[in-house]
């Protein structure tokens, strides 16, 4: 021990002797010994060597280790063995029964003098004292002293413990004794430490006194060791190879960061575990794999762990720069590593191979930067793997293929650059509680027949979508959270299939779920909301069973149908959409039942250019522009749905559409109940159409719908008008209690009408013209009852003032009238735009808002799809 040394525990003794705890300064105040001293000294040491002899030893007795610690110091300081006997004779002084010795040295020699003293000792000599008395046993049991000894012996800063489990694992000292503990657990290790092995081989008679073997090298060391042995490898670099055949614990004793404890191997595996190692434990050291060109074939480069063995791997640093092969290799039936807190980068490799009904625990791993995937799970091999980080690799994280299996929690696995997960040929990993996120290609990514059960992720971020599933894969998605990604959330294509379940779905750059060429999953229970494009996206022969999701708050249509798709949609709530409800286009077709579709800012569906769904009990309110909407060639057959509460119209159908509707109710429209126009066709059957704000059925523009059997009733206008050239075939229809009257026809319109019953319509048109009051009082201006249209040449009007008949009498006598046809419009003289104040209606003002009436009545009355709504679809169509 350099002076320095003992200048400096000297001195931490003094401060820590004023701050020490009440229990040792007592130990150390108490100079009295309990019992007298035996002088002999033979049979002393027969009861001293008893376990327990630190406990018992209260007497003082002469140390047999006295001659060895005076060796190293100057003789006239120490009192001899003769002397220090008379101590030994020292009775309780307070006794006045007893004789006072005076002459008792060791007492009179203060603490601070005897820790010195202790300081040269080493361990085995302080073990011996500490049995003498109480107050060398409390000196001798002091932290500094065994620090001291620790960090001489094991050359680390920290104290190392062995748990329950088998670790042996650094920690921070509890208290003083700690490190004597620490001590004794490691002390019967071999140590591997070459210069001090070369020096002991040079000059034994320098190590007498301390019984510990050193090694030159590992591999001697593990010669060395039996069953169940502690192998120390103090800092440095060492070229083995090491083969493990017996359980040993190898601890690396790096004397800090900066000199590491560091194994290495070109050749091939660094360290192999092979049966016989049972649980063996090697931890706190860093393996490298540094292969030249030859060497690159091998199949490990810092781990393997073949059959039947258990390893605790611990705190490792691992590193292989092979091409090929893995850094951790664990394969083979019975193979159970536990590898933990261990950092595997930068290789050139995969970072953990485990394969051929391997298992094993790996959890709180670090691994990074490795150029193939982090962790390859195949044939059978099932790894339980646990809030590992597996990040900044530059393949996939995970890549669990043929066969593989295993579970996966609480894994922290991102910035990969192809998918944090990929699952392959028959795998069927679980994975659990993960957060994927900022992979560079997809989150989880399944294919060729995977399988999987995907449970409660948090999949985010990712470049691509979070969930791909692909030929004939069928896994399990349930409960996840799949967000932000810069694509979808779920893809299937390429005939894939899945259970996704009870997700949460949202903003999301592309569709939410998006269903593929020939893909048939089951989407369950799932939200789907805030996206920054559609909900579920069905497309190229996609298909599926889509039920009680809840899709709404979409950018745009909730659920996308199109090209040839078959889905089945069932009880789902699908609304608020910024868009459309439910799309249909170019050839989509499959069957909507039991939905409820809400409250969109256009139609609440859309079936449009040779689309054939089957529309079944659905409800569908609250669409800004329509209920359902059939154009360019839209075709489906509608049955049983409530439509209701819709602005514009329950349903349209125009543009060559040619839907058949069958025992629907449509009602409470805001405005009409079904507006066939602009060459719209259908098929009515038995619906009710009632309570809508204007017509029933409204058939305009070159449109020749087929009515059949249907009631009409209650409207707030007519029941049926027919305009501009439209016709039609309607029979056996009930038309009554509607405002205006049963079936109203503009001139020239030559529907084919047969045993249609009209009965108890309120005819307020007729009425009001009887009365000689303007039909304007009747209607407003939002709305466009059917009578005989005049206009006044005098009056100086254009070809889109209408004049009501009354006007012609009352207003506009002796001025040019004629006549111009029966068709829908309003009164503008009653409207006040005529340019002439009407005489029949009082207050009104000259207003030019009306002036467009020409131009709405000849589009059929009600107002268009909005410019804006063919832009978006257009736009549909294109992505
Ligand atoms: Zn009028
Ligand atoms: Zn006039
Ligand atoms: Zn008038």
């Amino acid at each position: 021990m350099s002076s320095s040394k003992r200048t400096r525990l000297c001195t931490e003794y003094y401060r820590k002797s004023k701050t020490c705890s009440s229990n040792l300064r007592g130990c150390l105040k108490r100079d009295r010994p309990r019992r007298k001293c035996s002088t002999d000294h033979t049979s002393m040491d027969k009861k001293y060597n008893r376990v327990e002899r630190e406990e018992v030893g209260e007497n003082y007795r002469t140390c047999s280790i006295l001659p060895r610690f005076t060796r190293n110091l100057d003789k006239t300081q120490i009192p001899n063995r003769k002397r220090l006997c008379k101590l030994t004779s020292s009775v309780n002084q307070r006794s006045s029964s007893q004789k006072v010795v005076s002459n008792c040295y060791i007492k009179a020699v203060p603490d601070e003098v005897l820790l010195q003293i202790c300081s040269y000792l080493q361990e085995g000599d302080l073990c011996s004292m500490a049995q003498t008395c109480n107050r060398l046993s409390a000196i001798c049991q002091d932290g500094c002293l065994w620090r001291s000894l620790y960090s001489q012996v094991f050359e680390m800063a920290n104290i190392m413990i062995k748990t329950s489990e088998g670790v042996y694992v650094k920690q921070e000292p509890e208290n003083d004794l700690s490190w004597k503990r620490s001590f004794r657990t490691l002390y019967h290790a071999h140590h591997v430490h070459p210069t001090t092995a070369k020096q002991k081989k040079l000059n034994p008679l320098q190590y007498t006194g301390r019984k510990i073997n050193y090694h030159e090298t590992i591999k001697e060391a593990l010669d060395a060791v039996q069953d169940d042995g502690v192998i120390i490898v103090h800092s440095g670099v060492y070229d083995e190879q090491l083969s493990i055949s017996k359980p040993v614990a190898i601890i690396g004793a790096a004397k800090s960061k900066d000199d590491p404890v560091v194994i290495q191997c070109d050749s091939s595996t660094v360290v192999s575990f092979i049966a016989g190692s049972g649980s063996s434990f090697l931890g706190h050291v860093t393996l490298k794999n540094c292969p030249n060109g030859e060497s690159e074939v091998i199949r490990s480069g810092c781990v393997e762990v073949v059959d039947d063995c258990g390893p605790t791997i611990y705190n490792c640093k691992l590193n292989s720069l092979a091409s090929a092969g893995a850094t951790v290799y664990v394969h083979g039936r019975g193979a159970r590593p536990i590898l933990s807190k261990c950092f595997i980068s930068d290789s050139e490799n995969v970072g953990i191979f485990i394969t051929d009904d391997a298992q094993g625990t790996y959890e709180d791993c670090e691994i990074t930067n490795i150029k193939l995937a982090g962790v390859w799970v195949r044939n059978h091999a099932s790894p339980i793997m646990r809030r590992n980080k597996v990040h900044h690799g530059r393949d996939v994280g995970f890549f669990i293929f043929d066969y593989g299996l295993g579970y996966y929690e609480g894994n922290d696995v991102y910035n990969n650059r192809i998918a944090g997960f990929e699952i392959r040929s028959h795998a069927n990993p679980t994975v659990v509680g993960c957060k994927i996120h900022h992979g560079m290609t997809g989150g989880i990514y399944c294919h060729d027949d995977a399988r999987g059960e995907f449970l409660e992720n948090k999949i985010y971020s990712n470049t691509y979508a979070g969930v791909w599933i692909t030929s004939q894969s069928n896994p399990t998605i349930k409960n996840n959270e799949i967000y932000d990604g810069q694509q979808g959330g779920v893809y299937v294509f390429g005939e894939g299939k899945g259970l996704i379940e009870g997700n949460n779905i949202h903003d999301n750059a592309l569709a939410g779920i998006q269903i593929r060429t020939k893909s048939n999953p089951i989407v369950r229970c799932n939200r789907i909301h805030s996206g920054l494009h559609g909900g579920i996206y069905v497309h190229e022969e996609g298909m599926g069973l889509i039920e009680d999701n809840e899709i709404n708050n979409n950018t745009l249509a909730g659920v996308w149908i199109t090209t040839g798709s078959t889905p089945t949609l069932r009880n789902n709530r699908i609304h608020s959409g910024k868009q459309v409800g439910v799309y249909f286009y170019d050839g989509g077709c499959g069957i909507l039942e039991e939905n409820e579709i809400f409250n969109h800012k256009y139609s609440g569906i859309q079936i449009r250019s040779g689309s054939n769904p089957c529309i079944r009990r659905n409800k569908i309110w609250g669409g800004q522009n329509g209920g359902v909407l059939a154009y360019n060639g839209g075709l489906g057959l509608l049955e049983e749905n409530e439509i209701f509460d819709n602005a514009m119209a329950g349903v349209w159908i125009k543009t060559e559409s040619n839907p058949v509707l069958r025992r629907n109710k449509i009602h409470d429209g805001r405005e009409g109940g079904v507006c066939v126009f602009n060459h719209g066709k259908g098929v009515l059957e038995n619906n009710d159409i009632f309570r809508n704000a204007l017509t029933g059925v409204l058939i305009s523009t070159a449109s020749f719908p087929v009515l059949k059997s249907n009631r009409i009733f209650d409207g707030g206008a007519a029941g049926i008008e027919i305009t501009n050239s439209a016709g039609g075939v309607l029979e056996e229809n009930e038309i009554f209690n509607n405002r205006f009257d049963g079936i109203c026809l503009a001139t020239g319109v030559e529907p084919k009408l047969s045993n249609n019953k009209v009965h108890g319509n309120r005819r307020e048109v007729e009425q009001a013209i009887e009365s000689c009051r303007c039909l304007y009082q009747v209607s407003g201006n939002t709305c466009y009852p059917m009578h005989d249209f005049y206009r006044c040449t005098t009056c100086g009007t254009s070809d889109g003032y209408a004049i009501c008949v009354s006007c012609v009498k009352g207003c506009h006598e002796g001025h040019d009238v004629k006549f111009v046809r029966r068709d829908r419009f309003f009164c503008d003289c009653g409207a006040g735009s005529s340019g002439v104040l009407c005489k029949l209606v009082s207050g009104n003002c000259w207003s030019v808002a009306s002036r467009t009436q020409a131009a709405r009545v000849a589009s059929g009355g009600q107002t268009e799809t909005s410019a804006q709504e063919v832009r978006d679809n257009q736009a549909l169509c294109v992505s």
